[in-house]
């Protein structure tokens, strides 16, 4: 899924638990999630959006942030 978020937005990052994926699908290097500390996958094809996005987040946190309709424009990759 491709990004629609635009610049003046900031840019949720979503990756997937290392506690849940183990091993990756894609080349992947490993981040924090900025809710809970959990480590996360990046794949190496998201880095850059990454780099922009103003937080990184697991999946399990923005199901819940997407509950409140807290979140920012979403970044799946
Ligand atoms: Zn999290």
């Amino acid at each position: 899924m491709k990004s629609r978020a635009t610049d003046e937005e900031p840019i949720v990052f979503v990756g997937m638990r290392v506690s849940d994926l183990p091993v990756p699908h894609v080349p992947s290097v490993e981040r924090t999630c900025a809710t809970c500390s959990e480590a996360i996958w990046v794949g190496r094809d998201g880095l850059r959006m990454a780099s922009k996005a103003e937080r990184l987040v697991c999946v399990p946190c923005i199901s819940i942030e997407l509950e409140l309709e807290a979140a920012g424009p979403i970044v799946y990759h």
